[in-house]
């Protein structure tokens, strides 16, 4: 497992760098992916972006009971959306670099993805709703936004 960084650490305030094909191959980065898929399940997380293990490099891995209808965890390189429409939906975020505190988000709820998987292949599909909020969360990540930036009607749970 890999120590999960939090608040106050300065890195994850920072923006992170996009990774090129070659250094996605290499074995240190695919090892970095083997490694945060059982970290994100270990700490019962949704999503996991680099910053979030110490690494500000464009890239996250989500959880398969994120994806509808998909039966495997997701890595996504150098992710980019944009909104399908302008409707958002307001509901529940925590993050596993902010222990115990969740509040209400606005997210747009349905929208379009450019990314690669952890192979460097091209990958682009609509997600809606909580697969939507999971991308834009993680997304964030990487350019040093968190959720408590954006959310409203805070509240402290374990
Ligand atoms: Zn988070």
């Amino acid at each position: 497992m890999l120590p999960i960084t939090k608040l106050p650490t300065a890195s994850l305030r920072e923006r992170s760098r996009e990774l090129t094909r070659e250094e996605l191959l290499s074995p240190e980065i695919q090892e970095l992916i083997a490694m945060m898929v059982p970290t994100m399940y270990a700490a019962e997380g949704i999503g996991l972006a680099a910053p979030q293990v110490g690494r500000n490099i464009r890239l996250f891995t989500i959880g398969k009971d994120a994806v509808p209808g998909k039966a495997k965890n997701l890595v996504f390189v150098n992710a980019v959306w944009t909104k399908n429409t302008r409707k958002t939906l307001n509901d529940h975020e925590g993050c596993l670099s902010v222990p115990k505190q969740f509040g209400k988000v606005k997210r747009y709820a349905d929208i379009h993805v450019e990314a690669w998987d952890e192979q460097g292949n091209p990958v682009s599909f609509d997600a809606k709703d909580f697969f939507a909020r999971v991308i834009q969360h993680e997304v964030d990540h990487l350019n040093g936004t968190l959720f408590v930036d954006k959310a409203t009607d805070f509240y402290e749970s374990d």
